[in-house]
């Protein structure tokens, strides 16, 4: 199916979408073809793509993972575009997850003041939501997303088969978005989302497509964040302080989505003590997330530094720490402050519970 963006369009579905790639790229003409990948998007991802090609791609390959999403990869892609002689007609195709998606928006949209990108998102968490949307950036200084733009690709490609070579855990780390959507929007899409069952894919398309068009439709409203796209942030001002520390810290970091999970927990629980969301509708919450989510240890000693890390995050307003609460499953209001004590109750409550 093809799902219309404002400035561009999403093809979503199976191998046909590689030959509406084929025929987009004939379309345009450009210079240069080039296909940025890490070493997994290489070997379980590019097969299925180069038989459609039928020009000479240019490589670009880097090291896969959160810990390299930051400005020494982005040197690494800038020097190869410009070794490879990368002009401003050229196109880079980013065939990978979040971060090669991120970090291969922000170079190219930065390389002689900015070339054209494709995304190929290859992770359930980036086709349901960040290839859509046009946020770019990498991390900096244990920050995450801390530099970055907002820059549309020319299109979407993407494929549902791809989860198949995904750890369930990346499944599992995509699915958190998917939650989000329902929780901050829908209820019906909430109630489709507690039946998914993680170990049959077979019911992920519908929700795939059904999660791009949510995110479509918010960033059609609100393409800059300046107002109800902040909707879509439930789960990360805390997610993000977590995700933060474990990739620093942990020998097996969280994932996004896992980060993003254990936000929606403590968030719920800020959403209960603060919006009006019901005692049940929290413990339906937390009960459905924990059932799908091994349990983190969150360290006490780490709360200072977690206060700290969303003190500086990037969607703050007038020093106060912002949140997107619900008032009920799929409503949610955006612009709601919690302070330290609050924050900290809520990561009690995840602790404990
Ligand atoms: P990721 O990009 O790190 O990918 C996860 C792992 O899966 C990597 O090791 C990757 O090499 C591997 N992989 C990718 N596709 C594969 C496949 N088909 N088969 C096997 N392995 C494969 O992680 P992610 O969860 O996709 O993305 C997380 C990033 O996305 C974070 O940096 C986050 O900040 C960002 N994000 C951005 C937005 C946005 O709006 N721009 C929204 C949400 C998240």
């Amino acid at each position: 199916m093809i799902i219309e963006t404002k400035n561009y369009n999403i093809y979503s579905g199976g191998l046909e979408v590689f030959q509406q790639l084929q025929a987009f790229l004939n379309d345009k003409n450009y210079s240069k073809i080039f296909i940025l990948v890490d070493e997994n998007t290489k070997e379980f991802c590019f097969s299925y793509i180069k038989d459609y090609l039928n020009h000479q791609i240019n490589f670009i390959q880097i090291k896969s993972g959160e810990i390299n999403k930051n400005l020494e990869t982005c040197s690494i892609i800038w020097n190869e575009l410009t070794k490879q002689n990368a002009d401003r007609k050229s196109v880079l195709i980013n065939i990978g997850g979040g971060v090669i998606g991120d970090m291969g928006g922000f170079c190219a949209s930065t390389y002689k003041r900015g070339v054209d990108f494709i995304n190929i998102p290859t992770t359930l968490l980036s086709q349901v939501d960040a290839s859509v949307g046009g946020k770019l950036g990498v991390d900096f200084n244990g920050l995450k997303n801390q530099i970055g733009l907002f820059n549309d690709p020319k299109a979407i490609f993407v494929y549902h088969n791809f989860v198949n070579t995904l750890s369930t855990t990346e499944v599992i780390s995509g699915f958190a978005e998917i939650i989000k959507h329902g929780l901050i929007l829908d209820k019906n899409y909430w109630k489709e989302i507690k039946n998914f069952d993680k170990y049959n894919l077979k019911e992920l398309p519908n929700l795939i497509n059904q999660s791009i068009s949510i995110k479509r439709d918010i960033v059609n409203l609100d393409p800059e964040e300046k107002n109800v796209r902040k909707k879509l942030n439930f789960g990360h001002t805390i997610g993000h302080a977590i995700e933060s520390l474990s990739v620093e810290n942990d020998i097996n970091p969280l994932s996004h989505g896992e980060s993003v999970a254990i936000g929606m927990i403590c968030e719920s629980f800020l959403s209960y003590k603060i919006n009006n969301l019901s005692e049940i509708e929290l413990n339906e919450i937390s009960t459905f997330i924990f059932s799908k989510y091994n349990k983190y240890k969150i360290d006490i000693n780490n709360y200072d530094k977690y206060l700290s890390l969303m003190c500086n995050d990037k969607k703050n307003e007038n020093n106060k720490i912002n949140f997107t609460l619900l008032n009920q499953i799929g409503q949610s209001d955006i612009n709601k402050y919690a302070n330290f004590d609050l924050i900290i109750e809520s990561l009690d409550y995840y602790r404990c519970n």
